[in-house]
């Protein structure tokens, strides 16, 4: 864990763009009483093949201009052309953007063309020609190892690539155990691999989403935790949130003292179930 403790502990935040207008309102609801947390930027996904594009121009926009805080957009390449990204980072660079979590993707289904980048390597190697240092560029990293790669190893060669394309630091998959992140830096540290690695925190709200979502990304709900969550009646969700929001707690501060450089937290557009969290959390800074 070395590498990280130089980085200075800063917390950030990830937002979905609305689909409705009624969502919008909501988000932006959000996003006034989550400022408490002082997130040093608030991301936006970005659906694959561009499906999102208009919602997510929609949001950034709004974060970037109408708020005090820094919008970082999330781009996804795949299925993309050079032109259509180029486009993209024109507007948010003609924005004051300074900021872009570069990604691959998943090809959306029923969708056969990748496009013109293969692989979130690409674009950043595109980015960086392209638009030199204008924006800082964060990528994925997976402690649990991205579903696709045949081991870890390769994982790791992967991720190392995508740095050397020119990535300045990396948010992980979200995961709840502690060691995974540790060996994720410790692999990281024997490969040359040096930049800040944040950590990406998903606090627990809804059991049958989590699970759901989990087995499509590859994420680990360890069977403690599983049996744990199933064990709240139905009628004490409460309890339930409690439970779980001191468990994500626990593991956010272990973070924090083993010198992780900050957290990311997946905040599904709600305030409190991250507010929470933060708030609780001490940060040591360098
Ligand atoms: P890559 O880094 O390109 O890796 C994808 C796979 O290909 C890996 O298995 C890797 O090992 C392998 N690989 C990489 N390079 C090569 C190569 N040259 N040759 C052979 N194999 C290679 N998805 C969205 O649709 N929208 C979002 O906004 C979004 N935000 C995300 C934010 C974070 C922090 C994270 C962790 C994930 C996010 N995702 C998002 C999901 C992400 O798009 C998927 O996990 C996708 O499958 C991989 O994207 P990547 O950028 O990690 O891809």
């Amino acid at each position: 864990m070395q590498s990280q403790k130089k980085y200075a502990q800063k917390l950030s935040l990830e937002f979905f763009p609305p689909r409705t207008e009624q969502g919008m309102e909501k988000l932006k609801t959000v996003i006034s009483e989550i400022g408490a947390m002082q997130p040093e930027y608030m991301s936006v996904t970005y659906g694959a093949g561009g499906t999102t594009q208009e919602k997510t121009l929609e949001t950034v926009r709004y974060i970037q201009t109408q708020t005090e805080f820094e919008a970082a957009p999330h781009l996804t390449c795949i299925g993309a052309s050079q032109e259509s990204v180029l486009e993209l980072l024109d507007e948010y660079e003609a924005m004051g953007v300074k900021r872009i979590v570069a990604l691959r993707g998943d090809l959306p289904s029923g969708m056969m063309d990748p496009g013109e980048f293969k692989y979130a390597s690409d674009l950043i190697a595109f980015i960086r020609e392209r638009k030199g240092d204008t924006f800082h560029l964060e990528v994925a990293a997976y402690p649990e190892t991205h579903p696709q790669a045949r081991n870890c190893d390769i994982g790791i060669k992967w991720f190392k690539h995508k740095v050397e394309q020119g990535a300045d630091s990396a948010i992980t998959q979200y995961f709840y155990n502690f060691d995974s992140y540790r060996y994720f830096i410790d692999n990281c540290e024997k490969n040359g691999i040096d930049l800040p690695i944040i950590p990406g925190i998903m606090p627990i709200t809804n059991y049958e989403n989590l699970i759901r979502f989990s087995q499509g990304c590859g994420a680990e709900v360890p069977r403690w935790l599983k049996c744990r969550l199933e064990s709240f009646d139905e009628d004490d969700k409460e309890g339930m949130k409690a439970f779980a929001r001191d468990v994500v707690t626990e593991l956010c501060q272990k973070l924090l003292d083993a010198g992780a450089p900050g957290l990311h937290f997946y905040s599904m557009n709600s305030t409190q179930p991250t507010l929470d969290i933060a708030q609780a959390l001490t940060l040591k800074n360098v």
